[in-house]
């Protein structure tokens, strides 16, 4: 995952929903199966963020963990790769309710 271009994608479409004002605090919402890793968009923030209305902003990652449902039993579970069985079941796929989430939260302006 390139998360340099996803934070950048953060910056832009924060400046799009800030009026102009300066940004103070972004959530970012990411799921665990986004491919996303909360470190290095952490690192790629300051980065990314200098010289626009996000500079010195702060960067709240909120981990979402990855669900799937079950269209077998009708049983929602945790799962840690896209390839997880129902552990109720054992039916062989499960339809992912979260984990997929990579959006901006919450955004604080000045
Ligand atoms: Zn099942």
């Amino acid at each position: 995952m390139h998360e340099l271009s996803i934070v950048q994608g953060v910056v832009e479409l924060c400046e799009q929903h800030c009026g102009g004002r300066r940004v103070l605090a972004v959530t970012l919402e990411i799921g665990s199966l986004s491919g996303a890793v909360p470190e290095a968009l952490e690192f790629c923030f300051e980065a990314a963020t200098k010289g626009t209305l996000l500079e010195g902003a702060e960067l709240e990652i909120e981990r979402v963990e990855a669900t799937g449902y079950c269209s077998d039993c009708g049983v929602v579970s945790p799962v840690e790769t896209y390839f997880d069985s129902c552990p109720s079941c054992g039916a062989p796929a499960l339809l992912l309710r979260t984990g997929e989430e990579m959006r901006v939260k919450d955004l604080e302006v000045e």
